[in-house]
């Protein structure tokens, strides 16, 4: 089943590939900020609601190897079991198979808190530091 994109899902992805400075984390390449071939990749899909917006889970990807990755999930999970380690990729599994029910006022508080995340890793961005900026989780205190 496609799971449609919503609002929430645009400003996090918006978020990941900015965190990412627009390199796709398979094969490296580097794309302008903005572009549209860099996406926002799950490896746990978006139909898993606990690990929706969880950076933890969501890799910037070009479009070569979202579609490379997404076809062949065994590689997908291999590859980002050796990029996290077997605890935190055991953890996240857990973690996306949880059923978290979110209201309409949840998923507002969560694409309001990637705006606010999105505002200051640009900010980082433009006091000129590169490569990987780590994006605070939604539900972090
Ligand atoms: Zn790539």
């Amino acid at each position: 089943m496609k799971i449609r994109r919503d609002p929430t899902d645009a400003v996090f992805s918006q978020c990941i590939r900015e965190s990412y400075n627009w390199t796709c984390t398979y094969c490296h390449k580097q794309f302008e900020p903005g572009a549209q071939n860099l996406h926002a990749s799950h490896l746990f899909s978006r139909r898993h609601n606990s690990t929706r917006w969880s950076p933890e889970n969501v890799f910037a990807h070009c479009f070569t190897c979202h579609n490379r990755l997404g076809g062949d999930p065994v590689t997908f999970v291999a590859w980002a079991e050796a990029r996290m380690g077997p605890e935190k990729m055991a953890a996240l599994r857990i973690k996306a198979h949880m059923n978290l029910k979110l209201t309409k006022k949840d998923k507002a508080y969560i694409a309001s808190h990637y705006r606010n995340e999105l505002k200051r890793i640009k900010a980082l961005r433009s006091e000129g530091n590169t490569g990987y900026l780590r994006l605070v989780h939604w539900g972090e205190t």
